[in-house]
């Protein structure tokens, strides 16, 4: 089989298709090509990553009622520090036009999020967040989910785990179909930028210094996604036909 897609409206049209007939849809996937256009909007996100592209989106996760993890050890709430590193990224983005999902403690629909960023054609989308969990996990995290996204999250996690302590794990790359992932039509990553329930590493992401120092690596990584796209960023991942994620998936 030989078919080419290319088209977003056509291949929301086989996603109805997939649902009725799985064989059908296995077969399609597996004979989908990379021809797409690596900008603008695409529903699937299933091309090479995007290269050349002048707008970028922060995310800043949670925010007012929704305060995410609050470290036990130094009181910091993930929500003002996911604001404090989208501003400082925003900063080290100088000629890209740089948008932030909310500059101020709101909070925001992950829906309306999406909405919000899929307003937008040739760009692309990094959600920031900090990490909760056992007391002896810790290191940067980066999510993702299209095939347009990989080549930018493993050049976020890379950035990330090259400014983070050594003693730091690098927790690497997830595949994870979230709805900050799956459901913008534009490449998009999920970054967790380290542990704020880990004693140590909490209490470096409470130095402004050291988030100064990841937020020139991420905007450093996101600068190069631009100007080599996918280019030494390893062989892309299979596509994958699956639905937008919805808040019954999983916990976000
Ligand atoms: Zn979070």
């Amino acid at each position: 089989m030989n078919t080419k897609i290319t088209n977003p409206n056509s291949m929301r049209s086989l996603a109805i298709l997939f649902t009725a007939t799985p064989l059908i849809a296995l077969l399609i996937t597996s004979c989908a090509s990379y021809t797409a256009s690596s900008s603008g909007r695409d529903y699937w996100g299933h091309r090479p990553g995007p290269k050349n592209f002048k707008t970028v989106i922060l995310d800043a996760g949670h925010g007012g009622k929704d305060p995410g993890a609050v470290s036990k050890h130094t009181c910091d709430r993930e929500k003002d520090l996911t604001l404090d590193m989208a501003k400082r990224i925003k900063a080290e983005l100088s000629g890209f036009k740089t948008i932030l999902l909310r500059d101020h403690d709101h909070f925001i629909e992950l829906d309306d999020r999406v909405t919000l960023a899929n307003k937008r054609g040739d760009a692309v989308l990094v959600s920031i967040h900090f990490n909760s969990g056992p007391s002896h996990v810790r290191g940067p995290e980066t999510y993702f989910w299209r095939v347009d996204s990989h080549g930018l999250a493993t050049r976020l996690q890379r950035a990330m785990a090259s400014a983070s302590p050594s003693e730091e794990n690098n927790r690497g790359l997830v595949r994870r179909r979230l709805r900050l992932t799956r459901n913008p039509e534009i490449p998009c990553v999920l970054i967790e930028c380290g542990y704020l329930s880990h004693p140590s590493e909490s209490r470096h992401l409470a130095t402004p210094g050291y988030r100064q120092k990841l937020a020139s690596a991420i905007a450093k990584a996101i600068r190069t996604q631009s100007s080599d796209g996918d280019a030494g960023t390893g062989p892309l991942p299979r596509p994958i036909n699956a639905p937008p994620s919805r808040p019954t998936d999983a916990p976000e």
